[in-house]
């Protein structure tokens, strides 16, 4: 299924010290009529799906009216990307259903006020994502959460996922923090070390595989394989759909091949690993600061396609 990823602009109610657009924030958003014209051209492209993003695209005075129109050019799947805040307001959560809104993603870094907002640095921010999330589920919406692994949550990544179990959610993503924008500004304040957090991305898993209230999907994001061992099926990369990103000052057609060639690195000793033609690497900022060392080429035979580190059940999900 082909996504638009429609970035309204740069605007938030939260101060997120790990964000990756943070140094953008004053840019100014995109008009009306501006996002409206890119919705209706990807529509006539064949996107099927559209992730409204940004900054945090709940905070703006014509969201209602945006996520009508998306319902209106047919797509399926409208997806918004979010802080979680809004959503604590019911009256709010029904409209944007109403309109046509049919997922949400909201961001939860904590299983606790302190942990939570230690990263995003905005008071009162867990309580309202956390009640956001109840109130979307009780709406019966589809929800998946994001949890960037930072320096602040990694050792509490088994209580954050008892918690999304808990509170039911159908999909949870960890992804680990990309240093740009504010994540490079404050690099080592909230980037841990990947063998560090290893541990606890695992002992997560096994949590979430035991749990009665399993979701049906979870995936941890720019974390590669030496890393996943055993665990390589929950790796997000497998299963991302073809993504088109429109902005401010750029389209991106090809989100994969702009995420391998200038976003993320692999080492000259890679090329010895198995996973070599289908890992990504790491965000190319972390082995910038941190090298190399921790990464292990992982012996074996070489694995051609991603098919081959999924179970049969997920094959058909694989893109
Ligand atoms: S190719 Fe490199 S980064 Fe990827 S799994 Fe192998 S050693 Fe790790």
């Amino acid at each position: 299924m082909k996504r638009l990823d429609l970035k309204v602009g740069f605007s938030c109610n939260s101060r997120c010290v790990f964000c990756a657009q943070g140094h953008r924030r004053n840019q100014g958003d995109n008009s009306t009529e501006e996002l409206k014209e890119e919705m209706k051209e990807s529509r006539e492209d064949g996107a099927e799906m559209i992730t409204f993003t940004g900054g945090e695209p709940t905070i703006r005075d014509d969201i209602i009216d945006l996520v009508a129109y998306a319902d209106d050019l047919g797509y399926d799947i409208i997806q918004i990307q979010s802080n979680g805040r809004m959503f604590s307001y019911m009256e709010f959560s029904k409209k944007i259903v109403e309109a046509g809104a049919n997922e949400f993603s909201p961001a939860i870094h904590g299983h606790k006020p302190e942990v939570h907002e230690a990263g995003t640095r905005a008071e009162g921010s867990w309580k309202q994502c956390y009640q956001g999330i109840k109130n979307l589920k009780e709406l019966d919406q589809y929800v998946i959460t994001n949890t960037v692994v930072t320096k602040i949550n990694y050792e509490y990544l088994p209580e954050i996922t008892k918690m999304l179990m808990d509170l039911e959610v159908d999909q949870f993503q960890f992804a680990f923090v990309h240093p740009v924008g504010w994540a490079d500004e404050n690099f080592y304040e909230v980037v841990p070390k990947k063998s560090k957090v290893e541990p606890y991305v695992h002992e997560a898993l096994d949590l979430a595989e035991e749990h009665p209230h399993e979701p049906n999907n979870i995936m941890v994001e720019a974390f590669p394989y030496c890393f996943m061992q055993g665990y390589e099926e929950y790796v997000s990369q497998l299963y991302m759909p073809d993504t088109e990103i429109k902005g401010q000052e750029h389209v991106i057609e090809d989100h994969e091949e702009v995420r391998k060639e200038w976003d993320k690195a692999k080492a000259g000793k890679c090329r010895e690993c198995k996973y070599f033609e289908i890992c990504e690497g790491p965000w190319k900022e972390y082995p910038r600061e941190y090298g190399f060392d921790e990464f292990e080429p992982v012996e074996g035979e070489r694995i051609e396609s991603k098919e081959e580190v999924v179970p049969e059940e997920k094959k058909e999900l694989v893109h």
